[in-house]
């Protein structure tokens, strides 16, 4: 008999777990209000690291004396930009669809919501329709947190989501939280000319970073005329005509032409029916095992409605391993997702990325590590590039060698921790990299001067 599969988010959890459970026999109907490809692809990675594409040109295009070339002086076009946001947001989804579609994935557009333990409904307009399914599957993802003293307006207030690009480019931007997300929102908007405040909670940017990534940040913030309310925490925000204040619990107020809130982000799961089928949450969270399924073993929860490391990359990978574990492959060798082996990054400039255990984590635990790190000074393309900020760091155990994790912060780091990622993921040692050869002249060189 066929597997029924619903799955409910058609974002990277959701349509990967209907192409690979479609690919591996099953009838999947995949259910999406929005657009396939989901937040990511309408409001989060997708739209903010195309601006952010633009953003490095044009900081780049600053940069460029000293490489032979007289000075540009690049003026950022608000529809152009528009246009070319929508541009890839539209080239990815519409690939996206082509793929689900080779599978025979059916796609239905509609808001869906579980009315028994294996069904689904439905609603497209004023129609409606139950589907009987084996297993569901949960991937509605989440959107961005609203606090209750701040009210967005899409105009002067801002969540990212009206950031692609906004009505009016800000000349003087607030930026309220200083993780993944803030900062990215500052790199970019200070690329384009604003002139940036950001506020940041805790005593150094993001957050549960390794300090020395996080310096190297900030210093960079702070050269390109970044003012950084460092331990203020923002409680109140004012919009008086055509400026907005941010009044913060230390007394101080920033004073700006929009404020965008940045501070986290909460679970799709409202109006999901959970409740009424009775799927464990915890803060909104659906509880999930290690094989990603609820309380409810054929109910699954996948990319950031299970509460796990929200990031796109896991998202996918987790709507992989479900659609094996529903299809039976888990009987075979079958690895569960190991989210301190997610390699991560962060596109500002300098970029950063890391992978697998910090240094400061390992200093915390009291564990013994060795750690290497190189700079990207030492580096002949970096040198060639003009760009010799960073350093490539790589902790391994100093008895057997193995790579246990690594951090890079410079130009293309983003990139370059794939190396790091394989490393941990597949226990390679130090020596695997050292002995590797690279291209010469390139970046990836100095992984293997880190692993020496
Ligand atoms: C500004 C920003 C930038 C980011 N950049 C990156 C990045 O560079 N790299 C990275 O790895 N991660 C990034 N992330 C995180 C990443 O976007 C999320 O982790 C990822 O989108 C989660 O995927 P998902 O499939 O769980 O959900 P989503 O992508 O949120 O998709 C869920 C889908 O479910 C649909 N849906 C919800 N409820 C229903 C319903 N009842 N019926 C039908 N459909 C429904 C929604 O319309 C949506 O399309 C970023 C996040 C933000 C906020």
């Amino acid at each position: 008999m066929v597997t029924r599969i619903v799955i409910i988010g058609g974002g990277p959890a959701g349509n990967t777990c209907a192409t690979y459970a479609a690919r591996l026999g099953a009838e999947v109907v995949l259910v999406e209000r929005d657009v396939i490809g989901g937040a990511a692809h309408l409001w989060d990675c997708i739209p903010s690291k195309a601006m952010i594409g633009t953003g490095g040109a044009v900081s780049f295009l600053n940069r460029i004396s000293g490489m032979g070339l007289d000075d540009v002086e690049p003026q950022v076009e608000n529809e152009s930009l528009k246009s070319r946001v929508d541009y890839i947001e539209n080239r990815l989804g519409s690939s996206t669809t082509d793929l689900l579609m080779s599978q025979r994935v059916r796609l239905l557009t509609g808001e869906a919501r579980m009315v028994g333990p294996h069904q689904v409904e439905v609603v497209t307009g004023s129609t409606s329709e139950v589907l009987e399914a084996d297993f569901v599957v949960l991937a509605t993802g989440s959107r961005p947190r609203i606090p209750d003293w701040a009210e967005p307006d899409g105009t002067r207030v801002l969540t990212t989501r009206h950031a692609y690009p906004p009505p009016e480019m800000p000349e003087q931007l607030v930026v309220i939280g200083s993780g993944v997300t803030g900062v990215e929102f500052v790199h970019m908007f200070n690329s384009f000319g604003a002139q940036v405040t950001l506020i940041v909670s805790r005593q150094q940017v993001l957050p549960g970073k390794d300090p020395e990534v996080a310096a190297v940040l900030e210093e960079t913030f702070i050269s390109r005329g970044v003012k950084l309310f460092i331990g203020a925490r923002a409680n109140n925000v004012e919009v008086i005509g055509d400026h907005v204040q941010v009044f913060c619990d230390d007394g101080r107020t920033a004073i700006g032409s929009h404020a965008l809130l940045a501070i986290g982000s909460v679970p799709n799961s409202d109006g999901l029916g959970l409740e009424q089928v009775g799927i464990k949450t915890e803060n909104g969270y659906v509880v999930v095992d290690h094989n990603l399924r609820s309380n409810l073993p054929h109910v699954y929860a996948a990319g950031d409605l299970s509460g796990k490391l929200p990031l796109s990359s896991v998202a996918a990978m987790q709507g992989r391993k479900i659609a094996e574990h529903a299809m039976g492959l888990h009987k075979g060798p079958h690895r569960h997702v190991d989210y301190d082996k997610a390699a991560s990054a962060i596109f500002t400039e300098p970029e950063i990325a890391d992978v697998g255990l910090a240094e400061a984590d390992a200093f915390a635990e009291g564990r013994k590590v060795r750690v290497t790190k190189v700079p990207f000074s030492v580096s002949a393309k970096a040198l060639i590039n003009n760009d010799t900020r960073g350093f490539v760091k790589i902790i391994s155990d100093p008895a057997t060698g193995v790579v246990l994790g690594g951090s890079i912060v410079g130009r293309h780091a983003a990139e370059l921790i794939s190396v790091l990622a394989l490393a941990v993921n597949a226990s390679l040692t130090v020596t695997d990299i050292a002995n590797s050869l690279m291209v010469h002249p390139s970046l990836s060189e100095l992984l293997t001067d880190a692993a020496e």
